[in-house]
């Protein structure tokens, strides 16, 4: 079995790639759950959810986010009524977020709602949030505090970050099933998620870090960084207002001690031995999943 730390969109594209090649049994995701919100009193799970439409195939590929097909009557009305409407919530994307909302008002944690929305949407691999209590991602700003959708949404990641935190997460307590998995794993997997605010969130809640660090040898990092720069995204501009080097090289660094493996584009075999130099084996490889030869290949890499 593989575990593999995942965020949103770099995560649900990797873990397709990878259910290419692997039995859903064998593949386990631990997810971040540091985007979450709850608005308009719905509890809303964004990078589960991402993770959820991709595999099902029911993702909207245009937008990069949210479901293939969706309609909008509610935002547009909530708009006309002056309502709080610059975060979208499709028509059919509601539904997801109305039955999670029930579910907790009836106990059911986010494990268990993951697991019972994976089984409507015909997801076959377990995603596991990395726990069940609440950690919220938050920025101080030139502007001032930002939640995480107000950062990444409403002001469309265009403000200057001084810092980062993690609201919730010391005092977290990561699920057994999270453990379990991590534990058991032959293989874990750092998606090429952004690591300041997708698998950061998932190294602060306690344990987890501890984790990786005992098994570097058995953790294998994809880069989310090509080039210079990020797919999609603020991974870049982040690294850069946070004093990181905006390269894979920065990434690897960021995830020194805690990686042993670490692949990168072909674009930046010149950074091979920089890499190797942290004390990590490098590979190198075609990392841009957008063509589906060159995400099994990179699905192969990471198995290999
Ligand atoms: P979010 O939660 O939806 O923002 O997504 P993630 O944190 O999982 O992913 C965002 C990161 O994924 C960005 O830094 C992108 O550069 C990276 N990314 C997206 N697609 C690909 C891909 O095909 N290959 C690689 N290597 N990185 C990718
Ligand atoms: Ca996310």
């Amino acid at each position: 079995m593989i575990s593999v730390l995942s965020g949103g969109v770099g995560a649900a594209r990797l873990l397709r790639a990878l259910r290419g090649t692997l039995e859903a049994k064998e593949l386990t995701a631990v997810v971040n759950v540091g985007d979450d919100l709850v608005l308009h009193g719905l509890s809303i799970c964004p990078d589960l959810d991402t993770i959820s439409y991709t595999l099902s195939g029911l993702n909207n590929e245009e937008l990069g986010w949210g479901l293939k097909g969706e309609t909008w009557r509610v935002m547009k009305e909530l708009g006309d009524l002056g309502g709080e409407s610059w975060f979208g919530l499709g028509d059919r994307d509601l539904a997801t977020h109305l039955y999670r909302t029930q579910r907790f008002s009836e106990g059911a944690t986010k494990t268990q709602v993951a697991q019972e929305l994976c089984a409507k949407f015909g997801v076959d691999i377990r995603l596991l949030p990395v726990t069940n209590d609440v950690v919220s991602t938050i920025f101080s700003t030139e502007i001032g505090t930002l939640s995480f959708q107000e950062y990444f949404v409403r002001h469309h990641h265009g403000v200057a970050v001084n810092s980062i935190s993690f609201s919730g997460a010391a005092a977290a307590t990561p699920t057994p099933e999270t453990i379990a998995a991590l534990t058991a794993s032959s293989r874990i997997v750092i998606a090429p998620s952004n690591p300041l605010i997708s698998i950061e969130p998932i190294l602060q809640v306690p344990g987890i870090r501890e984790i990786l660090r005992e098994r570097h040898s058995d953790v294998v990092a994809v880069s989310p960084i090509i080039n210079g720069a990020a797919l999609k995204g603020p991974a870049d501009r982040l690294l850069n207002e946070l004093g990181h080097d905006v390269s894979c090289v920065g990434v690897a660094k960021y995830y020194q001690g805690l990686v042993g493996t670490f692949i990168i584009d072909e674009q930046d075999a010149k950074h091979e031995n920089e890499i190797k130099a942290l004390g990590m084996n490098v590979i190198v490889t075609t990392t841009i999943m957008a063509n589906p030869d060159h995400a099994k290949q990179l699905a192969a890499a990471v198995l290999s």
